[in-house]
């Protein structure tokens, strides 16, 4: 029998595209979203907020508002499930896009403590002829080295091995250094993990691909041409993109005007406007059960009484879904994967005179690798993963250019007990070593300790999400409950609405 009555458990990003799309597959099923936070969106959270400067032109004080984000700040334009999203929720004319060409495109930085100065990496093959700074001949030994010699490395995959950790990948085909240095600021810079411990194959399962591709070498691999979609990708027409696919043609990375939550708001409007889906913010589950006889879902909520959906998709954390579901119902693998937390901090400064020098260089930002002797030591003392220069890419969101914002993301695998306080003189004089300038008092600090908001893919999260899917497809389950979001299928933003949008596909 088809969904009747389904309930969503959770309001961030999955469960409201989840929700957004499940009223266009059962348009008259009673959809209920049920989140324990009065605001939906989850991790997504933009605010505009104002800031008070003195113009360095009149001496007077002056007014700015700036958009400042917690959560995710910049999506790629390759993920088509987030630009349907936009189309179908009319938000085309709030884009801001960032082009190719530019410089927040095409300049990222390292900062390699034992370098001592931001590092920009090379942005194109041809970029190493014109490529300039000092730590160039650095970077270019081991950036070329290892990645010339790749292709002439024999095939060094073990027999049988069905997924390893990012780091023992790349270690095992371009060196330990060169993962030291790359992969883990990679990882920095998605998944405020470390290297070590996440899963390749559900983090990069391109990379593992292109290994195979080409026979044993990954560069082989990625040179040669992509193969033809597998049979559970979508085809590109199946999106309604508008004129969105020409709009991203020459698009490196893209926001919304108000932030990443114009998305969320909006979906939350759509939701609240249609008259079958009820959304209960403010209220968190309990308990989820299955009733032995009557093979009935029970939800247990906060607020109300007893629910009894037909269907349930979850997009709880695993661990919360763990923590709600019986004993006699639970699923396996919810509690394998640790969640990372993240502490981010938004810094608003007034932008010095033209005479001065700049705050920071014309890029996207930078991302610091792992130190040499781990996480654990004196060499990062305050667990700095990585800054966002926001001001080079989303600057137009801003009442005024007087203004400059960065964003620094800390903690991860540095607090793996707890988030670090913030000490606002020893990150400005940190953030200073880095950018090789004093930075001014800032107008502006909002510091998000943001716990436990970025699961940590363990070696085989794949297969065990695998046999997760195998026992919701059995009794009780026989597949009216499916558990998806940032804990099961990728933690990207186009993850997450992808999700959504195959939420019920095979319920009929
Ligand atoms: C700091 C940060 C930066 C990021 N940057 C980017 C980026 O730049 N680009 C990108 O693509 N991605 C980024 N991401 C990843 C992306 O934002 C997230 O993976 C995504 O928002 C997760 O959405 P979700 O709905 O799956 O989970 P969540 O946002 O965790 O939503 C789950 C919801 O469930 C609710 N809930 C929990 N327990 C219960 C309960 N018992 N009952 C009812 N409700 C409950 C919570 O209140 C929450 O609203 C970032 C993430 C973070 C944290």
């Amino acid at each position: 029998m088809g969904p009747t009555s389904i309930a969503v458990l959770g309001g961030g990003l999955t469960g409201l595209s989840a929700a957004f799309y499940l009223t266009r597959r059962f348009p008259t099923a009673r959809i209920a979203v049920y989140n324990s936070e009065a605001r939906f969106g989850g991790w997504v959270r933009s605010d505009r907020v104002r800031v008070s400067y003195t113009n360095h032109h009149n001496g007077k004080l002056e007014n700015a508002d700036v958009v400042l984000e917690a959560g995710p700040r910049t999506l790629r334009p390759n993920a088509r499930s987030v630009l349907e999203l936009i189309h179908l929720l009319n938000l085309s004319s709030t884009l801001l896009t960032v082009p190719k060409t530019s410089d927040a495109a095409k300049n990222r930085f390292l900062y390699i403590p034992e370098f001592g100065e931001l590092c920009r990496l090379p942005s194109a093959p041809l970029d190493f002829l014109t490529w300039s700074g000092p730590s160039r001949q650095n970077i270019r030994r081991l950036l070329l080295s290892s990645v010339a010699r790749e292709p002439f490395k024999r095939r060094n995959r073990r027999l049988g091995l069905d997924d390893e950790s990012v780091d023992d990948f790349m270690t095992r085909r371009f060196g330990s250094e060169w993962s030291r240095i790359f992969a883990s600021s990679l990882v920095h810079g998605i998944y405020a993990a470390d290297a070590r411990r996440l899963s390749l194959r559900s983090a990069f399962p391109s990379l593992w691909e292109a290994e195979e591709r080409g026979n044993g070498s990954v560069v082989s691999g990625i040179l040669r041409r992509s193969p033809p979609l597998t049979s559970d990708e979508e085809p590109a027409s199946s999106y309604e993109l508008g004129n969105l696919a020409d709009t991203m043609r020459d698009v490196s990375v893209y926001t919304l005007r108000e932030g990443i939550s114009t998305l969320t708001n909006a979906l939350v409007r759509y939701l609240r406007e249609h008259p079958n889906v009820y959304m209960y913010g403010g209220v968190r589950i309990t308990g989820l059960r299955i009733n032995p006889r009557s093979k009935h879902f029970e939800l247990i909520t906060t607020a109300m009484e007893t629910a009894f959906p037909t269907h349930v998709v979850s997009t709880l954390p695993l661990f919360r879904l763990h923590g709600v579901l019986t004993p006699a119902i639970s699923l396996p693998h919810l509690t394998a994967n640790t969640y990372t937390s993240v502490t981010v901090v938004n810094l608003v400064f007034p932008r010095p005179p033209p005479s001065t020098a700049p705050l920071h260089p014309e890029g996207f930002g930078y991302l610091v690798p792992r130190p040499t002797d781990g996480y654990f030591n004196d060499n990062n003392r305050l667990g700095i993963l990585g800054c966002v220069f926001d001001s080079s890419s989303t600057a137009t969101q801003d009442s005024s250019d007087a203004v400059v914002k960065m964003t620094v993301m800390l903690g991860g695998p540095y607090a793996s007990r707890s988030l670090p306080q913030i000490n606002v003189s020893d990150l400005l004089s940190e953030l200073s070593t880095h950018l090789g300038r004093t930075l001014p008092e800032p107008v502006l600090v909002k510091v998000h300790h943001n716990q436990h908001c970025i699961p940590l893919y363990s070696v085989g999260h794949l297969q065990r999400m695998e046999e997760l899917r195998h026992v919701l497809a059995s009794e009780p389950w026989a597949g009216r409950m499916e558990v998806i979001g940032a804990g099961v299928g990728g933690v990207s933003v186009g993850d997450c609405i992808e999700a959504g949008r195959n939420a019920g596909r095979f319920w009929s």
